[in-house]
């Protein structure tokens, strides 16, 4: 494996009512808080009641921003970062999906600085500072809930990048499984499909000697695989969304990766999908992850995918090739997610072949290669879409 430092600096606060450590975490920060939420499911499903009774134990004057976009946008951003700027405010705090919490921590380094947040999505300036901030998360998929990064969309110029900074990770976060129970059926799909593509992301990798990172990540998406099925029929039952919530957070808070660097191209494609078309991310990684598996594969990484079919999917290895072995792993993941309703079409959202174009030059905005498992180019992205339609 490779040398690395790990530090994650999230105070992670999980299980049934543990919103009650809200007063005392706040607390440390300020009282001036600015409160940061969605399209107002919490106000629908109680969640937001009580975080208003937690704050006012403390006195807190709260300020609000409210409709975060899912793919949030560069302009709900800017909204943020003045209201803070103006107000004076002092600790944020998410209340949301991963939506929310990547708006808030964008809002939180803009907040310190006077560079505008974009060139810093876009890497063309760093952050130096932010605003302290926590999350209570709704939704389980990202993980952005225990790591640096947000991912922001700009609907001016139509790209979506990923961005992150030692000041992004939250100060802490209140996970409570209840506040996911009345996550709608397609969301908690997208979540899942999100949470194992984090996973493969790590898994697809080109380090050697990493067998306790490869049967953690197995255990992860055998983990997600078995509750899946159990969830989808059963979406109030505690346990279940316990085990995804848990899931959800393990697969992106850097513990997976620790000693490797993951590959991250279908992120990249999905972002290009999302950046024109506004799908939701686990809906285009679910399309798209399998078809990248298909692109790459090739007889230097083959055995990486005999492992993921053989250990994951239990393909039985008997008279078979290594190719026909690894092939059967992807056919097994594909078939998995339809099983679970996840869409496999860029047809699923009226994408055609007109954009393809289009979403292949924005896989190559940042730079003209990407992924690390296999570095792939604008016509190699071009290929996946075209699979993909
Ligand atoms: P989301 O966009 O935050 O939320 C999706 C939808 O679910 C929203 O309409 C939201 O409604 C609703 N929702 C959330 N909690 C709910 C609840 N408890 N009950 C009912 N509805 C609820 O979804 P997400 O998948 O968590 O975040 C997706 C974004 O994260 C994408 O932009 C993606 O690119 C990014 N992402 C970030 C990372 C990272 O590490 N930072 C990793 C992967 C993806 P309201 O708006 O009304 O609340
Ligand atoms: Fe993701």
């Amino acid at each position: 494996m490779d040398n690395f430092t790990y530090q994650n600096p999230t105070k992670l606060i999980f299980g049934k009512g543990q919103i009650d450590a809200l007063p005392q975490e706040v607390e440390k920060y300020g009282k001036k808080v600015l409160l940061v939420y969605g399209g107002g499911s919490i106000k629908r499903n109680g969640i937001n009641d009580n975080v208003m009774k937690k704050l006012a134990e403390i006195d807190a004057e709260v300020l609000e921003l409210s409709g975060v976009e899912p793919n949030p946008r560069i302009s709900t951003v800017r909204k943020g970062v003045e209201i803070c700027k103006e107000q004076g405010v002092e600790f944020l705090l998410a209340v949301g999906g991963g939506s929310t919490i990547d708006c808030t921590k964008a809002i939180a380094a803009g907040a310190k600085t006077d560079i505008d947040m974009w060139d810093i999505v876009t890497k063309k300036e760093a952050a130096t500072d932010a605003l302290p901030f926590g999350t209570i998360l709704t939704l389980s998929a990202t993980g952005s809930e225990m790591n640096r990064g947000s991912v922001i969309t700009n609907w001016e110029t139509n790209e979506k990048h990923g961005w992150g900074s030692p000041y992004t990770s939250p100060q802490f976060s209140i996970l409570d499984p209840e506040h996911t129970v009345s996550v709608p059926k397609d969301q908690t799909i997208y979540g899942m499909v999100d949470m194992m593509s984090h996973v493969l992301e790590h898994y697809f990798h080109q380090a050697t000697n990493t067998p306790i990172q490869d049967r953690f990540c197995e255990s992860v998406l055998k983990t997600v695989m078995e509750t899946a099925p159990k969830l989808l029929n059963d979406l109030e039952n505690y346990e279940y969304r316990e085990t995804i919530m848990l899931s959800g957070t393990l697969a992106l808070n850097d513990m997976l990766s620790m000693g490797l660097r993951g590959d991250w191209a279908s992120h990249n494609l999905e972002h290009a999908v999302s950046a024109i078309h506004d799908i939701p991310h686990g809906g285009g990684l679910a399309i798209l992850f399998p078809n990248w598996m298909k692109h790459v594969l090739d007889e230097t990484n083959v055995g990486r995918f005999k492992q993921f079919a053989i250990r994951v999917f239990e393909v039985e290895q008997e008279g078979k090739t290594d190719f026909e072995i690894a092939n059967e792993g992807i056919q097994k993941l594909r078939e998995f997610w339809n099983s679970i309703e996840a869409p496999s079409r860029l047809a699923d959202y009226s994408i055609d072949e007109q954009s393809v174009d289009d979403m292949a030059e924005r896989t190559v905005i940042a730079s003209p290669e990407f992924g690390n498992f296999k570095k792939l180019t604008k016509e190699d992205a071009a290929a996946i879409f075209r699979a993909s339609l």
